[in-house]
């Protein structure tokens, strides 16, 4: 996959789950979700009760799945994982909800992306603890009413405006989380970096947290590119010097634009003067889906202040042609 992609496979699984924190207070950062959080969890136990359904909102590896799996963990709770797409027709969803236990943490990942009769189903079963299993079909169908367990719901969602309001308001409490500070970036560093048995040093550790894009799943996966050029070209010690030299060889720049964001941004500036061009012109110049451009670079583009979506096009900033070090056409507003 791609470095500072925002999909995880094969051996970034493995890694990832190693260094995932196993209590709230590992957990670096999202200061007011770990407070809101601490607070629900806290008073579920006193209570004896199962946590109210937990709605996480936020990007890509900012560690929704991981605050999931430590609700559970703080509960004292099995957890069961699974996402909106696996989830095809409600059918799956009600095998999934009948099986849980007593105060089960159901974590659903992409809910946004669930079919609308599971989403109907999942409406009943939050609510209720219930689900009517339709047995047969046509005007002989008949709903079977079955009783769940209580169980805590955690749904996670890029964004909380992707959801129905009906199904949003169902979740007795929602987290969003942010992307990262620098120096927050730095604090995920250092804790992975002592997990995998790395030398890093303060410069390297910020040196890496500067190209992490917030985003602490970034941070982890270029400490590893690191470690592995340190040693295979060093002494194994992550310097400042060792992190910039290998994430140039990584082509990951000194903002975290990596070679598909540069090639996004170059395209835009070299091929159509800074635009405005429309999106699928750029996804075909590049060589790219639509969806790859739209969803995997621009999100992080516009956030720098690097492109702007406009109703004429994607057009760059005075920032991308000085990031590129280009100069503007004359005309260009700055
Ligand atoms: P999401 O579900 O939002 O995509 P994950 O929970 O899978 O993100 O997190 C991705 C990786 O980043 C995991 O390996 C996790 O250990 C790490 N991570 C995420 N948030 C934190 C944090 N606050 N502190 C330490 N590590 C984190």
């Amino acid at each position: 996959g791609r470095l500072v992609g925002a999909t995880a496979e094969g051996e970034e699984l493995a890694a990832e789950a190693a260094l995932r924190p196993k209590d709230l207070a590992e957990f670096v950062g999202q200061p007011k979700v770990r407070e809101q959080l601490d607070l629900v969890l806290r008073a579920a136990r006193a209570r004896g009760g199962t946590a109210d359904h937990v709605l996480l909102s936020g990007a890509p590896g900012l560690g929704k799945t991981t605050l999931s799996m430590i609700i559970a963990a703080e509960m004292g709770a099995p957890i069961r994982i699974t996402s909106g797409p696996a989830i095809q027709h409600a059918g799956d969803l009600a095998a999934i909800l009948s099986s849980l236990a007593e105060g089960e943490v159901l974590f659903l990942d992409e809910i946004h992306r669930m079919s609308r009769p599971a989403e109907e189903m999942l409406y009943m079963a939050m609510e209720d603890f219930r689900v009517d299993v339709i047995v047969g079909k046509g005007p002989g169908a008949t709903a079977i009413p079955l009783e769940l367990p209580p169980f805590t719901l955690v749904g996670a969602t890029t964004r909380a405006g992707l959801l129905p309001p009906p199904l949003r308001d169902r979740f007795g409490f929602t987290g969003h989380m942010e992307f990262y500070a620098p120096a927050e970036l730095e604090r995920v560093i250092h804790r992975s970096a002592r997990l995998l048995d790395v030398t890093v040093s303060d410069g390297g550790a910020a040196e890496i947290a500067g190209r992490s894009r917030g985003t602490p799943r970034i941070a982890n996966r270029l400490l590893r590119r690191v470690r592995d050029y340190a040693q295979v070209r060093g002494d194994g010690v992550v310097t400042e010097e060792a992190a910039a030299r290998a994430l140039t060889v990584f082509e990951v720049d000194d903002r975290g634009l990596d070679r598909l964001d540069r090639s996004v941004l170059e395209a835009l500036l070299k091929l159509f003067g800074g635009g405005p061009v429309g999106l699928s012109t750029l996804a075909v110049a590049v060589g790219e889906e639509r969806e790859t451009v739209e969803e995997v670079a621009e999100p992080f583009l516009v956030r720098e202040g690097l492109l702007a979506r406009t109703p004429r096009g994607r057009v760059a900033t005075p920032a991308a042609w000085a990031h590129l070090g280009l100069t503007p056409p004359p005309g260009t507003p700055a």
